[in-house]
């Protein structure tokens, strides 16, 4: 595999077991020191269409900030090339402060899980805010509901590694549950969503920009790899970066089967719970970009160039 580790890359937010590499997130599995690749890794194999729009417009919003040093470059050929290799390089700065800001929002969000004390944070705590008033809303006791937070879990048949931020015990009123009328959908119908009481996979999910209301077709096979992976590693912090020679497997229980899975939209003065019917049809989309991600996470094609033209050895002419 042409996969080399950025051991560099590594900060204090990158979640337990997992390993920057060149080819995006891995983990690391501390009983075997196999390098798992990670299910948004998997998953970004399928969504790489939509990122160039979205690398598009945050471009665009740049240009419209800096419009009078955008003028002054056009004037003059080599200021304009320094100015577009700026620009070039400005939606990969935005999005990586946006992943930096949710990675805050999910390590808070953890301490509070865990009832553990955090460093105050003043852009996140909006975000906290909307999080525990949806603990609030949904009667979530903490101490007594919530089962797992932010724990690494292993599929090692297939494999892959992920991390799963929050398994909760839900309890519902009934069955179904019916739309926030505000979000309800005019082009279907709105049925009320399957809402089963029960031990919950949530995932958690941060924006500045997007509505309480966004879902996206990777969330669906995200839970669901999340939700079909088989162990779940409760390591202290020495099995943290890769093979661990005090890993055992005291360290390690089986995933449970969920009732439900769902994305729980954080963001500044509202939030959205959103039941995804992240099923085995899910699954199997998602192990089917598997073979995909490895087969192109392996590809070298560095050292395939155009070859010459066969020489002529032959005098003879060709038929007329
Ligand atoms: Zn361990």
């Amino acid at each position: 595999m042409n996969i080399t580790t950025r051991e560099h890359e590594r900060d204090e937010y990158d979640p337990q077991h997992a390993v920057p590499t060149n080819r995006g997130r891995y983990y690391c599995d501390p009983a075997t020191s196999e390098m798992l690749i990670s299910v948004t890794n998997t998953i970004d194999q399928h969504m790489i269409e939509a990122l160039a729009p979205a690398a598009a417009r945050d471009t665009a919003i740049w240009l419209m900030d800096n419009l009078p040093d955008a003028n002054r470059a056009a004037a003059d050929p080599d200021d304009m090339q320094e100015f577009i290799k700026l620009a070039k390089g400005q939606y990969r700065l935005q999005w990586d402060k946006k992943a930096d800001l949710g990675s805050r929002v999910h390590d808070i969000a953890e301490a509070i899980n865990l009832g553990a004390p955090y460093f105050p944070d003043e852009e996140a705590e909006p975000f906290v805010d909307s999080y525990r008033k949806f603990l609030k809303d949904f009667g979530v006791d903490i101490s007594r509901d919530i089962k797992a937070a932010e724990c690494t879990v292993i599929n090692r048949t297939i494999p892959y590694a992920g991390t799963s931020d929050i398994w909760a015990n839900l309890r519902f009123g009934g069955p179904t549950s019916p739309i926030i009328p505000k979000f309800k959908p005019r082009a279907v119908p709105a049925d009320p969503i399957p809402t089963p009481s029960g031990l919950w996979l949530i995932d958690m999910k941060t924006s500045l920009t997007k509505p309480a209301s966004a879902v996206y077709d990777d969330y669906v096979m995200q839970l669901a790899a999340l939700r079909y992976s088989e162990v779940a590693l409760v390591c202290p912090p020495e099995c943290r970066y890769g093979a661990a020679e005090g890993h055992d497997s005291s360290h390690e229980f089986e995933v449970p089967e969920f009732a439900g899975t769902a994305i729980l939209n954080l963001r500044t003065n509202d939030y959205g719970f959103i039941p995804l019917p992240a099923d085995r049809t899910a699954f199997d989309a998602f192990c089917g970009l598997l073979p995909l991600a490895h087969y192109i996470h392996g590809l070298e094609l560095r050292g395939y160039k155009p070859v010459q033209p066969p020489k002529k050895t032959t005098t003879r002419k060709d038929a007329a």
